[in-house]
């Protein structure tokens, strides 16, 4: 069992507050990724579960057992940081026995552990290099390896693939993966890329500001953003975020997007359903992923004509700037869908696509 809970956890740097009052339980066996932008406390989070960091006040409890008093060394924890700290004077089989060595285990024990560890990794055949020899992916996997062959309770992990190229990246996430599947030691991760989390997390926590945003699986961060926040930090490329305003008009609702923008068909109960949430037909944004903006070169029912105004090339599909009032919607069309900058064309927002927000407090509304 490895379950790790924070019970209400502040953090001062003098006068700076960088955790705000944290509670997040950590399941046994659960990857649990924190993420946010640079500075939003969640490495100083990081460091204060494994105990590198002492907190201002709350609990955190490992196993029911509460630990903030404890040394490092005594939380039975380990950790891999983003520059890989290997012993440059070991070999790649001394740096991963090295905490066996430690713990006064015999040298068959150290043995077997050892290659037990750099088969899961795939690094049998560098056991005898020393890490100047060894690529940036392989000096991560021997810092992994060395993290996981004591078999610690949770094993906390800075950005540990941060400084590789993307292709190897790419890799690493993938093998990560596979080894939390193998061994299901409890893993907390940090990063600030999000494809990282998504790829990588049984539950995401999006940090800012030291306050804990929203906790919950990929699917559910991604399709019911809490806030704001939320919805524009996850999701690539990002969520469109515009004010907009209900009308209503007979029996039919639409929403009028932006700064003098255009009325989008909306279903009719949508006034009712924000009325619900305790606001009226102001005040209100829209966020809606561009693959909800959906066009049409032809007018078609409920759409209405936009002018391109840029169109990024992605490969798989293009996103194409649409002028909306004085503002832009980006929508995610086939590749080549949209000849050139100046066409027009027919969109309209899929309704159950969309996500609403209270403008001033940023929350979710529906
Ligand atoms: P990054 O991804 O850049 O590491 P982060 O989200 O992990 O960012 P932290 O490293 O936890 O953020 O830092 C949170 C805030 O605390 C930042 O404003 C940082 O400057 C500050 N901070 C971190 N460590 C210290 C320290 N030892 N003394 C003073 N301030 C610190």
């Amino acid at each position: 069992m490895a379950e790790i809970v924070l019970s209400n956890v502040q953090k001062f740097f003098g006068a700076v507050q960088v955790i705000r009052d944290l509670n997040l339980t950590i399941a046994d066996r659960e990857f649990v990724v924190l993420l946010g932008p640079s500075g939003c406390g969640k490495t100083t989070t990081l460091r204060a579960i494994a105990g590198l960091e002492d907190i201002s006040s709350g609990e955190i409890r490992i196993d029911g057992k509460p630990v903030q008093d404890l040394e490092a060394s005594e939380r039975d924890i380990a950790f891999v940081f983003q520059l890989y700290a290997l012993y440059p004077h070991l070999t790649v089989f001394e740096n991963i026995a090295f905490p066996l060595r430690a713990a006064g285990e015999s040298k068959a024990d150290v043995d077997r552990q050892v290659r037990v560890v750099a088969s899961a990794l795939d690094i049998t055949h560098l056991l005898q290099k020393r890490p100047s020899a060894l690529s940036g992916g392989d000096m991560q996997r021997v810092a992994i390896g060395r993290a996981l062959v004591r078999r610690p309770k949770a094993i906390l992990m800075d950005e540990p693939i941060g400084a590789l190229d993307a292709k190897l990246r790419e890799d690493m996430r993938s093998e990560l993966k596979r080894l939390h599947i193998e061994n299901k030691a409890t893993s907390v991760y940090v990063t600030h890329d999000q494809v990282e989390a998504m790829s990588l997390a049984d539950r995401i926590v999006v940090m800012s500001e030291g306050v804990l945003q929203q906790v919950g699986s990929p699917i559910e961060v991604y399709q019911n953003p809490a806030n704001l926040f939320v919805a524009q930090f996850i999701g690539s490329p990002v969520m469109n975020i515009a004010t907009a305003r209900l009308e209503t008009d007979g029996g039919a609702a639409r929403l009028r997007v932006g700064d003098g923008g255009e009325a989008f068909a909306m279903p009719a109960d949508l006034p009712a359903r924000i009325a619900a949430s305790g606001r009226g037909g102001e005040g209100i944004s829209l966020g809606i992923r561009p693959e909800g903006v959906v066009v049409a070169r032809q007018p078609m029912e409920g759409t209405v004509p936009l002018e391109a105004h840029i169109i990024e090339p992605l490969g798989a599909y293009d996103i194409v700037d649409l002028k909306v009032g004085s503002g832009v919607l980006r929508a995610r069309t086939a590749s080549g869908f949209v000849e050139k900058a100046g066409d027009t064309v027919f969109a309209r927002l899929d309704a159950t696509q969309t996500h609403f927000f209270d403008t001033k407090s940023g929350q979710s509304l529906a």
